[in-house]
């Protein structure tokens, strides 16, 4: 369609936004749901990748912080992102007009997912197949917001969608101070600046360097994937 204002999309899901409202794990419904917002916007023509999360089911430094080894830790927390990425494949295919979906894993596992080639992730990003990127960066001591920035770099992004549970970046923490602001628009630097909360500083950097802008949305919102591609001022917009 001619009104998306961003063809190619690396969306960034947090393991929570497939979580609702409980404390552990995956809420099916949820994750049908979000299922059902990406199918809109492929079926009109939008390239997507998607990095997910851990933080559901395991985060490393949780693991690090009770004594175990960081770097296991760390390692544990990726095979996590599998088990969404697998999860999120799963609820695309079984719609009832099922969107064809490939989970590419930085760790290998032949068995259930294709090994991370970047050519072979942009090759089926041009044939409209929605890619998951399961096991991060495969590197301990990293986050999937740095493997969201790197892998829109490494597929030529138009844009990193980072949505999850908030609705924007604000000038302090909303939870806190009632007369929080958010931002509509921010720059790389204030960004970086700022030690926000929202995405790690690695990440933002990537982002800047690479000159990759950043949408911050609530994706518990019907209907913002949909808003942030057509370009509609959701949440914050981070850029150059
Ligand atoms: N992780 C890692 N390297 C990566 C990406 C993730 O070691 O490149 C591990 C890390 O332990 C992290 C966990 O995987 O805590 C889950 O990822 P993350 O916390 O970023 O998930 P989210 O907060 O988005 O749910």
């Amino acid at each position: 369609m001619d009104n998306l204002k961003y063809k190619r999309v690396l969306l960034k899901l947090s393991g929570e936004a497939l979580m609702g409202d409980r404390s552990f794990g995956i809420d099916p419904e949820i994750v049908q749901t979000i299922a059902l917002e990406i199918a809109d916007i492929v079926r009109d023509g939008v390239e997507l990748a998607i990095v997910v999360g851990g933080g559901n089911i395991f985060r490393g430094i949780n693991g690090a912080a009770k004594g175990m080894d960081r770097a296991t830790a760390d390692y544990i927390g990726m095979i996590a992102t599998v088990m969404n990425a697998l999860t999120l494949q799963d609820a695309l295919e079984q719609l009832d007009e099922p969107v064809p979906t490939r989970v590419m894993t930085a760790i290998a596992m032949q068995e259930v997912a294709e090994p991370y080639i970047r050519r072979r992730a942009i090759r089926h990003l041009e044939t409209k197949r929605v890619v998951i990127f399961g096991a991060g960066s495969g590197n301990p001591f990293f986050t999937t917001d740095t493997t969201a920035a790197l892998r829109g770099a490494e597929i030529n992004a138009d844009v990193i969608f980072k949505a999850t549970k908030v609705d924007g970046i604000y000038d302090s923490d909303p939870k806190k101070n009632p007369d929080a602001k958010r931002y509509q628009s921010i720059n790389y630097a204030h960004a970086l600046s700022q030690d926000l909360q929202v995405m790690d500083t690695t990440a933002f950097a990537l982002c800047k360097e690479n000159n990759i802008p950043i949408v911050v949305f609530d994706l518990g919102v019907a209907g913002n994937i949909r808003r942030a591609v057509m370009g509609e001022s959701i949440g914050t917009y981070v850029g150059g």
